[in-house]
């Protein structure tokens, strides 16, 4: 038989639709989409006997009908759902980065009707849209003002174009990073309509370097804190106070991008990151940072800074198109109260996880493991290993941490069982074995934990 004679053995679609297998395991799914990959299992099936590979009507059904249900399984994971994150990783930017305080996760729920996002509700007068969030802002970080977008790509995009479209921003060549995702200072420059004034090289830039660019054309003097990778040995640059001291002395801003947004010093736990508030009493004309870094809230770009400069800002008709919802300003707000009343490290998830100890952690661990159950296929051990904060922030932090490792016959296939079950977690490969550094997972996921590892091992017996 030549291939093109099995091609009448190709189901109708509306055969397939009618199936009980599709009329039952995937009732769910919108029939827009069953018509799709239906359509498209019957093109596939037709490749496959161009291929040479033979088929009856029977299993060229299955064939189409498996395709359906794969489509649907992926369709399945890619809705947004809970992820119990055991990477050990932060701040993780595929997982959403800082997960919400509990507070900032109510207030979003009782802004997510009607809600009072431009009115005072005490006089009934309307108000500026997050008037008060940009308060309780400029409080938090002592800067006489704050403006608030979508986010630090925003703010950057944003305050380029405010300050220095056509004109010239000086950025040292140490400094023009890629944060991933598609930001890439040279190209947010370009977009913006700024110039980009290079100075200085990858390692070593001065202060006279800066002095030296500026002319009648340069509309600011830009400062990028490297927040995903770090430079070391031969390595010089101004610091913020000595940029502010040229920018006042020639009367052009300075614009601190920090990004990761830290509040406090975290040298505590033994980390170096630059913080807002320094930032802000250094003098830096505006400081940006991201909403869902170390400051732990919701996605958002902060820009805090002098009146002069944010109103500019507020005024630019790009405010429009990148101001935020009111369920974003509802999270950032109840964040913002956190931090100010001194809370936050006890309500915001990203500092209670950062501040654990490795002991705690490991109990953590030797509590779940008390409770699994798996075959003697499986070797399940608690280890010592290192948490990072991630997503563009604290670049090669190393936090001491625990984490369980599951050393068994198929690593990658139980690390997929892991993520298929309900909700899924998220492992990670090292050394032929599947780790869960417990770290990212708070205590009260742990009895969920408990179930989902306990089903994954279950899905490895069939
Ligand atoms: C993370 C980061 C950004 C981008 O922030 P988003 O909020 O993800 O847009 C920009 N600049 C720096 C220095 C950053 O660290």
């Amino acid at each position: 038989m030549s291939s093109k004679e099995f091609f009448r053995f190709l189901p109708a679609v509306d055969v397939v639709l009618r199936s009980n297998f599709i009329a039952s395991a995937l009732k769910d799914a919108p029939r827009a989409q069953l018509v799709e990959w239906i359509r498209s299992g019957v093109e596939r099936c037709r490749q496959e006997m161009l291929d040479g590979r033979e088929f009856d009507a029977g299993s060229a059904e299955t064939f189409v009908v498996e395709h359906a249900r794969n489509s649907w399984r992926f369709e399945q994971g890619a809705r947004q759902q809970t992820v119990i994150n055991a990477t050990g990783i932060l701040l993780h930017t595929n997982l959403g980065r800082a997960c919400l305080a509990e507070r900032a996760i109510k207030q979003m729920v009782a802004a997510s009707g009607y809600a009072n996002v431009e009115m005072n509700m005490t006089n009934g007068k309307r108000n500026k849209r997050g008037e008060r969030v940009c308060r309780l802002f400029s409080m938090l970080t002592r800067a006489e003002d704050t403006a608030i977008v979508n986010n630090c790509a925003a703010a950057t995009m944003l305050t380029l174009q405010t300050f220095a479209k056509g004109k010239e921003v000086i950025i040292s060549r140490g400094q023009l990073v890629e944060i991933g995702g598609g930001y890439r200072l040279p190209e947010v420059f370009a977009a913006s309509g700024a110039i980009m004034k290079e100075i200085g090289t990858t390692n070593r830039t001065y202060l006279r370097d800066y002095e030296t660019a500026i002319n009648e054309n340069t509309a600011a003097i830009i400062r990028v804190h490297r927040s995903n990778f770090f430079q070391g040995g031969f390595v010089t640059e101004p610091d913020i106070a000595e940029l502010v001291a040229l920018g006042q002395k020639h009367d052009i801003p300075v614009i601190d991008d920090i990004g990761s947004g830290c509040m406090q010093s975290l040298v505590d736990i033994g980390l170096e990151e630059p913080t807002v508030p320094d930032s802000v009493k250094a003098g830096a004309d505006v400081t940006l940072f991201s909403g869902d870094k170390l400051f732990g809230g919701p996605q958002a770009g902060l820009i805090v800074g002098k009146t002069k400069w944010i109103e500019m800002l507020r005024k630019s008709p790009m405010m429009r198109a990148l101001r935020v919802d009111k369920v974003t300003l509802a999270a950032l707000e109840a964040t913002v109260e956190i931090h100010l009343q001194g809370k936050a490290s006890d309500e915001i998830p990203l500092l209670q996880m950062m501040h654990e100890t490795r002991e705690q952690v490991k109990q953590r661990c030797e509590s779940v493991v008390q409770r699994l159950q798996y075959s003697a296929d499986f070797v399940v051990q608690v280890i010592d290993t290192i948490s990072e904060i991630g997503g563009g922030s604290v670049p090669g932090s190393q936090i001491e941490s625990a984490a369980i490792q599951v050393h068994g016959p198929a690593t990658e296939k139980f690390a997929s069982a892991l993520r298929s079950v309900s909700p899924g977690v998220l492992a990670t490969i090292r050394e032929d074995s599947v780790r869960m550094d417990l770290r990212t997972v708070r205590p009260a996921e742990v009895e969920q934990l408990v179930q989902c590892i306990n089903s994954a091992f279950e899905a490895m017996e069939n």
